[in-house]
């Protein structure tokens, strides 16, 4: 099971109590004692633990949120493709948590770069929702583009814009536009709920930077800033074609996953039922597709020494179509399941970490 758990990791992260939550006298009740271990402190509830990779206490901080994600980060500068997970419901700190974690990692891998003159890199940022099981660009005006393509033999979303990123701040600056264009709408249970998954994902190449480069590749923004593609659809890049130093590739994926809560107490009494119905259901089934897929990812790594094969169904939902080129063969997840600790959240608590528990 060891080499399991290298590929599907799974934490929980209690957020503290919100003001409001105070104001009202919301009672917590989830306590992180120990290593990876999570207790419900409610009168009443059966007092065994539940254990998961890790457990973040409320008063976490970002740099020890982060120093546990950091290794995935840190792989992806080596060829190895990474996704990392915010899950939970309406309101548990998933937008929170993941900007926090890409905010830290664009830090640490810009750093990391500088500290490695041998490699020149070349980083490329896309970003993108799912929303009723259409993909929008979110480097685009909504009128722009309305349900893009994914490719499921090239293992690509096309049309999709690929900004070149030189710099933190340029990454910092498409991750603020994205999430700005991101499907958001009331809900009873929060004023701004997003109904939509949203994936941020930077695509890291390096080479030797000594080795001799005959036509030294200069990114060329075209039409969005999108580098310039053929009509194969790779960047020339990615073929290769002006560069034959030898290239490491990886795709570092950050995904912000809709709200988990069902959706029919958030669309009692609201005049846009069916929207919401369907906005639910389809999330719903992502969600679980994406669930029995985590299983199945670590199904596959803990029976591959004894050469079985594992049903993976990425075809499924859109999101593990658009998420299968980094999740299949030596690509490596981590979840932080969001949650949070008041006691009038617990169905919906106790439902994500049912969740979390099935994933690993
Ligand atoms: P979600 O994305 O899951 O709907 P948010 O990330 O928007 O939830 O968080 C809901 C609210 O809780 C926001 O006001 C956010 O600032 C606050 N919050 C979430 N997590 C934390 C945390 N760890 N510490 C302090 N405030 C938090
Ligand atoms: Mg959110």
């Amino acid at each position: 099971m060891a080499s399991a758990r290298e590929h599907v990791w799974v934490s929980i992260r209690v957020r503290p109590l919100l003001e409001a939550e105070t104001a009202r006298q919301e009672e917590e009740c989830w306590e992180a004692s120990g290593s990876g271990l999570l207790r419900c402190t409610q009168h009443g509830a059966a007092n065994t633990a539940l254990s998961f990779d890790q457990v973040f206490p409320t008063d976490i901080s970002p740099d020890e949120l982060y120093a546990a994600c950091r290794e995935r980060v840190q792989s992806s500068l080596q060829g190895i493709n990474s996704t990392l997970f915010c899950y939970g419901q309406t309101g548990s700190g998933k937008t929170y948590t993941m900007r926090q974690l890409i905010s830290l990692a664009t830090a640490d891998i810009f750093d990391t770069i500088s500290n490695l003159p041998h490699r020149e890199f070349t980083l490329r940022a896309s970003a993108l929702e799912i929303y009723n099981e259409r993909v929008r660009d979110l480097l685009k005006n909504h009128s722009e583009n309305q349900d893009l393509e994914v490719q499921d033999t090239r293992g690509k979303v096309k049309d999709l814009t690929l900004q070149p990123i030189s710099s933190a701040a340029g990454l910092e600056q498409l991750v603020n536009i994205s999430c700005a264009r991101r499907t958001t709408r009331d809900t009873r249970i929060n004023v701004t709920s997003s109904r939509s998954h949203q994936v941020i994902q930077v695509h890291i190449e390096s080479r030797d930077a000594h080795a001799t480069s005959p036509t030294p590749i200069v990114e060329s923004p075209t039409r969005n800033g999108a580098t310039e593609e053929a009509e194969d659809g790779l960047a020339s890049s990615e073929r290769g074609l002006e560069d034959p130093r030898p290239v490491t590739s990886a795709v570092l994926t950050f995904v912000d996953l809709a709200g988990s809560e069902r959706v029919s107490s958030a669309a009692l009494e609201d005049s846009n039922q069916r929207t919401r119905l369907l906005e639910g259901s389809t999330i719903n089934k992502s969600l679980l597709t994406l669930g029995s897929v985590f299983r199945a990812l670590g199904d596959a790594s803990s029976s591959a020494s004894k050469g079985a094969t594992v049903y993976v169904a990425y075809r499924d939902s859109k999101l593990t179509r658009v998420l299968k080129p980094s999740l299949e063969g030596k690509g490596r997840l981590a979840v932080v399941c969001c949650i949070s600790p008041a006691a009038g959240a617990l169905d919906n608590t106790r439902s994500t970490l049912h969740f979390a528990e099935q994933a690993r």
